[in-house]
């Protein structure tokens, strides 16, 4: 990235780690480091902590790790260039001109006005005559004209370059036009391009900070041939699973919490309707990135997906994924209807909103799903009801609230209390076995455990991987070791990244510049996390014997490997009696 070291350097100086996280999560000093709540995951016991001699933060519990511009990063899901003027505004320092983050911006910049441009464009030609089935079609659906003013609702209409010859008129080149997946290019001669969306109602994708940033197009036709839905690609300034429809209005809601929901076309009906809070996902199943987005605008979210068979597995892979960015999930079940939009126009928002007050919380849809596959009356279906549900109850962390769900699950299949606790207990006991077994299993296996957390950092060589972790964690404990190393070259080292980091170190400590890994820019944050959990790990004393084995352990590891990828062992025994030539 393009910020000198030397302004990295002092960012990272004149924003002490400890004061960055401080604005965040409420600390509490033990020895020489600090803990405190995870503001990455839900958790009730501090496992994430702060260590201000080593500029750095790491969670026990996620995994994640880094300096304060990681931080910075992950808590506000800004870019590196973004943090990095962040914290620079906080310390009061200027940013230096920064050529290649300029240009980008620039060109983000060129792409919102045009997406801006292409909004206005389709609205107006859903009321031009071209527009006039679309229109129909909006209206006869129940939209409200004043509901598709509010989303920007518009029209392409039919034909190749419609929406090109009204954007060239407005400045825009065939370069921005193809960088802002609007248009396509033709197969056979890529300079000629045609309008991508054609026909379609368009449904304008607005981020947070109120940039038009896609589109979803929706066909008009009934018999048509074509996809349903058409919506951008990703671009420079779009993607899909970052980014929620509607979130633009709902994060103005004062109603506290969001409801998700699967269409488009639900979120606009339940704005219509008065529920100002409604979202959707973008066409693809529910993201992690999706739910960190929420957690900023809420902490509870009511899952509304379609009641068909593909909303409802939907919703049984969305509850994981709500909870553990921590937040509370209730699930509505749509009935009487297929969707959030028919239910509306049917019944009104007053049915809505007493069917809003009583959905119910993750469990209690979890158990009537259960309930659902069984036929109680009989007695073996009765068995397998009462065991998944008593499995399911057991999943709950709190003893209060196992006791709470067990006297339901009692009271429905008319068994007593008593009996439903005991073969309760029974599940936690089999579950809380089954986990110390797993751990054991990671604790004997130390292979497994020491693999990176990560899926995109894998050791090969283990041994050689465990001595240069410990020849990094040492190094950046005592940077003086550097010049221990007898010329040992990065590349001996089998892990890529472990090199990378070697390399990067021992060129600053050449310099004379300061040795940590807060100040390293080249890594991104998976390998950030990663290389804060080495440092964890190795947490024991630093000497320079220990030094010195790690490194002769790389070296030889190193040399047995390219005898074995060489397969040459004729220059290895050559290598040898060459050595041992000099020595007598
Ligand atoms: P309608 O009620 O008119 O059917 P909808 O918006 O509720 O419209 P769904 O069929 O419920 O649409 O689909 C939910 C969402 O999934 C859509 O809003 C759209 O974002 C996405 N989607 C649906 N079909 C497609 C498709 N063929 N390609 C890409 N995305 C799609
Ligand atoms: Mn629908």
């Amino acid at each position: 990235m393009a910020f000198p070291q030397s302004f990295i350097d002092e960012l990272v100086a004149r924003n002490p780690i400890e004061d960055v996280v401080g604005q965040y999560v409420s600390l509490r000093r033990a020895g020489a480091n600090m803990f405190g709540l995870c503001p990455f995951h839900g958790e009730k016991t501090a496992s994430f902590s702060v260590a201000p001699d080593k500029g750095i933060y790491y969670c026990f519990g996620c995994h994640k790790g880094g300096g304060v511009i990681n931080f910075q990063m992950e808590v506000e899901g800004l870019s590196y260039p973004d943090a990095v003027r962040a914290l620079a505004k906080r310390a009061g320092m200027s940013v230096p001109e920064d050529e290649q983050y300029q240009s980008r911006y620039r060109q983000q910049e060129r792409l919102w006005a045009l997406h801006k441009e292409a909004a206005r464009f389709f609205h107006s030609q859903l009321y031009a005559p071209v527009g006039k089935q679309a229109l129909d079609y909006a209206l006869g659906r129940g939209m409200s004209k004043s509901i598709l003013t509010t989303f920007g609702v518009g029209y392409a209409p039919d034909g190749w370059d419609n929406m090109i010859r009204a954007m060239k008129a407005k400045g825009y080149t065939d370069r921005e036009l193809i960088d802002s997946g609007l248009v396509t290019q033709s197969q056979k001669d890529k300079t000629k391009i045609f309008d991508r969306f054609r026909d379609r109602l368009m449904f304008p994708i607005i981020d947070v900070r109120g940039n038009v940033i896609g589109f979803g197009g929706r066909i008009i036709k009934k018999d048509s041939e074509a996809a349903k839905y058409l919506n951008s690609p990703e671009t420079l300034i779009f993607n899909k699973r970052k980014n929620l429809f509607g979130l633009n209005l709902a994060k103005k809601s004062k109603q506290g919490f969001l409801i998700l929901v699967e269409g488009n076309v639900d979120v606009v009906a339940l704005h219509q309707f008065g529920f100002d809070n409604a979202i959707a996902s973008l066409g693809t199943s529910l993201t992690e990135e999706q739910a960190a987005l929420m957690t900023r605008y809420a902490d509870q979210i009511v899952l509304i997906y379609d009641g068909d068979k593909a909303g409802q597995n939907a919703t049984q892979r969305a509850i994981p994924i709500l909870e553990k960015a921590g937040l509370h999930v209730k699930v509505l079940q749509i009935e009487g209807a297929k969707d959030p939009d028919e239910f509306l126009h049917k019944y009104g928002a007053d049915r809505f909103k007493l069917l809003l007050e009583g959905s119910a919380n993750r469990v209690e849809y979890q158990l009537n799903a259960i309930a659902l596959k069984y036929d109680t009356r009989q007695d073996d279906q009765k068995v397998k009801f009462l065991q998944e549900s008593a499995d399911l109850i057991a999943t709950l962390g709190s003893a209060v609230q196992r006791e709470v769900y067990a006297g339901r699950v009692a009271e429905k299949a008319k068994i007593s209390l008593d009996a439903m606790k005991l073969e309760v207990d029974r599940a936690f006991k089999r579950r809380t076995n089954k986990e110390k077994k797993q751990q054991e299993k990671i604790d004997l296996s130390p292979a497994r455990n020491l693999q990176p957390k990560s899926r995109n950092i894998r050791y090969d060589n283990m041994k050689s991987a465990m001595a240069e972790e410990g020849i990094i964690a040492q190094a950046l404990r005592d940077p003086a070791l550097l010049d221990k190393t007898g010329n040992l070259q990065d590349t001996a080292f089998s892990s890529e990244l472990l090199g990378r980091v070697y390399k990067m170190l021992k060129q600053r400590h050449d310099q004379g510049l300061e040795v940590s890994l807060a100040v390293l820019e080249d890594l991104n944050q998976d390998e950030m996390s990663h290389m804060v959990g080495v440092l964890q790990r190795h947490d024991g004393p630093v000497n320079e014997q220990a030094f010195a084995d790690c490194v002769a352990t790389v070296r030889a590891e190193h040399q047995a490997a390219s005898v074995n990828s060489e397969d040459d062992l004729l220059t290895f025994r050559n290598r040898l009696q060459q050595r041992k030539g000099m020595k007598e």
